[in-house]
């Protein structure tokens, strides 16, 4: 099974594709956190991409592709894949139409987490992770259960993201509006959009996400008129 969670910034694209990872045995692959990595790395792909990240733009479709078609060749993304990030633009959807034509493989589902963007500025400015294993928290939606101990590895150092403060936040707000919205239509238009209410609890939205991947939901009712 391929999916790719679709939504905004801070609508919980990570947090749920790490649990459906757990639970379905499938691959999260995310843009953002591969580009975090190739930033700390201080590779080219890091030089280059630092100061659009920082900005709120998005980095350039043909790194993005390149980067995302070597993640999905390698053997552990067979198993099925949870795309988180990825795509951004039109072209990134149809360069990955395209991989996955010539790969033999398909998607399955694609899903949009629908947050309003007032919850989601107060989910990012709120948001952070454990920096030994990555676990996401927040302020106010999902404190460790010991103050200042990671519940997965007690893990005792948290980091906040660079791009999460107010000014960078808005910007990526109207990146999602302009170039990541217009996908909303391209994925209806194959029949494969589902649409997940994304303000609901992490449980609910884990519960909602969980139906559809056993096939328990209808195609998004908009999709039906198209
Ligand atoms: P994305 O990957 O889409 O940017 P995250 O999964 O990182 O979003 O979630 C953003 C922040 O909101 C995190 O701090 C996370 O703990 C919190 N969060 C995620 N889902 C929910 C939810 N359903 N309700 C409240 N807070 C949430
Ligand atoms: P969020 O979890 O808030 O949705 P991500 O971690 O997915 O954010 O992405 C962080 C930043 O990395 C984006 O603002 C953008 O600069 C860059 N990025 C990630 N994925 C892509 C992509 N598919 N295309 C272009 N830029 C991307
Ligand atoms: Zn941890």
């Amino acid at each position: 099974m391929n999916l790719i969670l679709l939504g905004p910034p801070g609508a919980g694209k990570g947090t749920q594709a790490k649990r459906l990872e757990e639970k379905f045995g499938l691959l999260q692959i995310s843009t953002g956190d591969m580009l975090r990595a190739e930033v700390k790395a201080g590779t080219p792909i890091g030089l280059e991409a630092k100061a659009i990240m920082e900005r709120g733009d998005l980095v350039p479709d043909s790194i993005i592709t390149a980067m995302l078609a070597a993640r999905v060749s390698r053997p552990d993304a067979a198993k099925g894949f949870i795309l988180d990030g990825f795509p951004r633009t039109l072209p990134q959807a149809e360069a990955l139409d395209a991989m996955l034509a010539e790969k033999g493989l398909a998607l399955d589902h694609v899903i949009e987490l629908q947050v309003d963007d007032a919850a989601l500025i107060e989910r990012i400015a709120g948001r952070f992770t454990c920096a030994s294993c990555g676990e996401g928290y927040h302020d106010k939606f999902k404190r460790p259960a010991r103050e200042g101990v990671c519940d997965k590895c007690g893990g005792r150092e948290f980091v906040r993201r660079a791009d999460d403060k107010a000014e960078t936040v808005a910007a990526r707000l109207a990146a999602y509006h302009r170039q990541t919205a217009p996908l909303l239509p391209y994925y209806r238009a194959q029949g494969k959009l589902r649409a997940v209410d994304g303000m609901a609890d992490m449980d609910s939205v884990s519960a909602a996400l969980a139906a559809i991947l056993r096939g328990g939901d209808a195609v998004d009712s908009e999709a039906r008129r198209v």
